[in-house]
């Protein structure tokens, strides 16, 4: 996609507005329009890649720290009590936004949000599969 006709491309230059809440260098974060729960914040690098797998891995470190920070801001402005980090990649993942970012969602003890499905392995299976994924690394 032409970083021209990417929304967040669009919102890092300032063409579309935002409700911002922190900025750096390499880092925007700002409210998801669409919260899973108030203070769903989008942390955003600027720079534009599609996924984690196009993601250089020298710009993770000021992206950690913006996590870390915004993470603790938006626990702390919405009062919850612990927040995820999740990071979609690919349709299949639920990625819609084809700019790489992660969500922000702050929790709080019986806010009945529920993300975790488990399920089992099979005899034999976690091994085989552990084997498969690390033969391809
Ligand atoms: P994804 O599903 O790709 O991981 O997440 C994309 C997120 O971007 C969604 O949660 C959606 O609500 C949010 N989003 C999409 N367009 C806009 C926008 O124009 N402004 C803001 N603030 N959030 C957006
Ligand atoms: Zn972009």
């Amino acid at each position: 996609m032409a970083e021209s006709e990417c929304i967040f491309c669009r919102i890092v230059n300032g063409e579309i507005p935002c409700a911002k809440v922190y900025e750096d260098d390499a880092v925007l974060a700002f409210l998801d329009l669409g919260p899973m729960a108030k203070g769903h914040t989008l942390v955003v690098p600027k720079r534009h890649c599609e996924n984690l797998l196009a993601f250089p891995e020298e710009e993770a470190p000021a992206l950690i720290a913006a996590l870390k920070k915004v993470g603790n801001a938006v626990m702390q402005a919405t009062g919850a009590g612990g927040f995820h980090v999740l990071q979609n990649n690919f349709p299949a993942a639920g990625q819609t936004v084809f700019h790489l970012h992660w969500h922000i969602i702050p929790r709080s003890e019986g806010d009945g949000m529920s993300l975790w499905a488990q399920g089992t392995y099979g005899e034999g299976e976690m091994a085989e599969l552990a084997a498969s994924i690390a033969e391809r690394m």
